[in-house]
């Protein structure tokens, strides 16, 4: 059985950049490729610059994630050790809106939320520079090809420049060989789908589920949030662990479709959400 020896990972978000740095510390060689300008996919930071010229920092995608399983808590607390994560302790309820009060809110500590610090990016943003790991921004995966001849995949960048020769390919995102590609960018999908028929139609069934994010930040905190400002998850951004920035609140809406909505595990399936201490403040 031949050793694989260097392995092309596309897509920098959690799944793609925690498979790139176990295959690292296993002594592969890992080419890491994300189309977008820097790591975390889903789990990205945004950074705006106001008419002020301050700095603005959101998490919006992911505001926070929880753990299930013990080979993930592990990882977690690594993470936590070298402060690349850390605990959100603030605890959830639903806006009634009849009443304009909390109810609902959970349990201290039932669920411990986690938050990379100084932000959602931040874990991705470690593992795509650990030892072995050469990342690589700004370069979409167009064409992936298996070279029977060579034993070897060949991949191309949209923009045609070829990318080398790899003996593994781990593509985290659904779409490098689904339709779904071609109603995206206008090509076909990198993989051919009878390089892996079995695959493609799994791919795609898998619905792709828009969601918006409102970001709003505010110089002065809150008193109380209206609800008539909540749309479907509202979370407070500014009460995460070391958010340093001018901003003393800073709310992140998000609204989901029915369909998004529904696919959510039950942790993020709530109604309308907001950190109880920040409301008490
Ligand atoms: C608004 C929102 C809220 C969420 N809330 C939560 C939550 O509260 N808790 C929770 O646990 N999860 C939450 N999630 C889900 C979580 O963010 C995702 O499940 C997770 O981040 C997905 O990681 P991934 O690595 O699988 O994919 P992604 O993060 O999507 O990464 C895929 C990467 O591949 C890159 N890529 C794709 N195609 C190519 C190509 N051809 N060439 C090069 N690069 C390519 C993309 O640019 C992207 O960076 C939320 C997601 C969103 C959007």
């Amino acid at each position: 059985m031949s050793v694989v020896s260097k392995v092309a990972v596309v897509g920098s978000g959690i799944s793609g950049a925690v498979c790139a740095s176990t295959l690292a510390r296993n002594g592969v060689l890992v080419t890491l490729f994300d189309s977008a300008r820097g790591p975390g996919g889903r789990m990205s930071r945004r950074r705006e610059t106001t008419e002020d010229g301050k700095e603005l920092f959101f998490d919006h995608g992911a505001p926070f994630f929880n753990v299930n399983d013990s080979d993930a808590l592990a990882l977690v607390q690594d993470w936590e050790s070298k402060g690349l994560v850390a605990e959100w302790k603030e605890n959830f309820g639903s806006l009634d809106r009849s009443s304009s009060k909390f109810v609902d809110i959970e349990q201290n500590g039932l669920i411990k939320k986690y938050v990379g610090v100084p932000g959602m990016n931040s874990i991705c943003k470690a593992l795509c520079v650990e030892p072995g790991v050469e990342s690589k921004f700004g370069v979409g995966v167009g064409k992936m090809e298996w070279s029977e001849d060579e034993s070897l995949w060949s991949l191309t960048a949209m923009d045609g420049q070829k990318l080398g020769l790899f003996n593994g390919v781990v593509a985290s995102d659904k779409n490098i060989a689904s339709p779904k590609f071609t109603e995206l960018t206008g090509r076909p999908p990198p993989i051919e789908k009878d390089l892996c028929p079995g695959l493609a139609l799994k791919l795609q069934d898998i619905p792709v589920a828009p969601c918006f994010a409102l970001m709003l930040a505010f110089a002065e905190p809150l008193s109380s949030v209206s609800h008539y400002l909540l749309a479907v998850l509202a979370f407070v951004d500014s009460s995460k662990f070391n958010r340093v920035d001018h901003y003393r609140t800073k709310l992140l809406l998000q609204c989901l479709s029915a369909l998004y909505s529904s696919k959510c595990s039950s942790s993020v399936a709530y109604n309308l959400l907001l950190a109880e201490k920040e409301k008490e403040k």
